[in-house]
């Protein structure tokens, strides 16, 4: 079945003269349960698309549905785990408690929220640095950090801009492993991923998106079935 349908979506910012169009046109599925990278060069609308999916922005025209409603609706229950470019960390927060607060915020009972708390940090890696602080983290361990807080409610829907962009060579490679093997172990766990690296992209998706730039169109859906690494 279809979790996301991306229907005639375009997005244009401002108006006259100055209109800039972001998306022209877009359309795509997105199977549930599927990996789908967005990959495209700078500039051709892929944080656009994903703050539209993730109901954060209206789109100009077309429409989006998720699940069987509005990107709005499942923003407001909570459907999507958003993971961004940078890291967004509440510094004077530990570790455990910034991937507990999805959680938190949710009112899950506290017993429950340590335990799956501890379990998404073990699969990231950062057990021992759970009363840590993030600024005491490199960066790929704060990524890692805001992957488990994405991951600790089991959202339906992962939505991942860029999430390794800022890392070296090295942890990137082991966080696309690990980001597969987390998946892998979440059945049913939709994700739309944002990338401007093909190997990436090949490495990871069932399908990928390819976006051109100016204006940000669908150039090409490809279905890749190649085996990928698994943990
Ligand atoms: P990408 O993520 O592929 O680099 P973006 O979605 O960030 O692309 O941007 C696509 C285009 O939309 C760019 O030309 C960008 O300048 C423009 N854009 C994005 N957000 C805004 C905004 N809030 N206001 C005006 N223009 C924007
Ligand atoms: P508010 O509505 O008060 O602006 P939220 O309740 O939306 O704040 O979220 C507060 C913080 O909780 C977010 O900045 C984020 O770190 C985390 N959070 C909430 N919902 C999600 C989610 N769906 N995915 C990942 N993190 C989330």
């Amino acid at each position: 079945p279809t979790a996301v349908a991306v229907r005639g979506v375009s997005k244009t910012f401002g108006n006259g003269a100055s209109a800039v169009t972001a998306l022209d046109d877009v359309s795509f599925d997105v199977p549930q349960g599927s990996f789908l990278s967005v990959l495209g060069p700078s500039g051709c609308g892929k944080s656009t698309l994903m703050r539209l999916v993730a109901g954060l922005q209206p789109a100009s025209t077309g429409t989006i549905e998720v699940a069987g409603g509005t990107p709005d609706e499942m923003r407001r229950a909570r459907e999507f785990g958003i993971v961004f470019q940078q890291p967004v960390l509440f510094d004077w927060r530990t570790v455990e408690q910034n991937v507990g607060l999805p959680l938190q915020i949710m009112g899950r009972p506290k017993g429950e929220a340590r335990e799956r708390v501890e379990h998404m940090l073990e699969l990231v890696g950062l057990s021992d640095f759970r009363k840590h602080r993030p600024w005491q983290l490199s960066g790929g361990m704060q990524q890692r950090v805001s992957i488990a807080r994405a991951l600790t409610f089991a959202p339906p829907f992962l939505l991942m801009d860029e999430p390794f962009g800022a890392l070296d060579m090295m942890t990137r490679e082991r966080m696309q492993t690990e980001l597969l093997s987390i998946w892998a172990s979440n059945p049913g766990t939709t994700v739309i991923f944002i990338t401007h690296s093909i190997s990436e992209a090949v490495l990871l998706s069932d399908r990928i998106v390819v976006m051109s730039a100016r204006p940000g169109r669908v150039l090409k859906v490809i279905d890749v079935d190649l085996p990928r690494p698994r943990t």
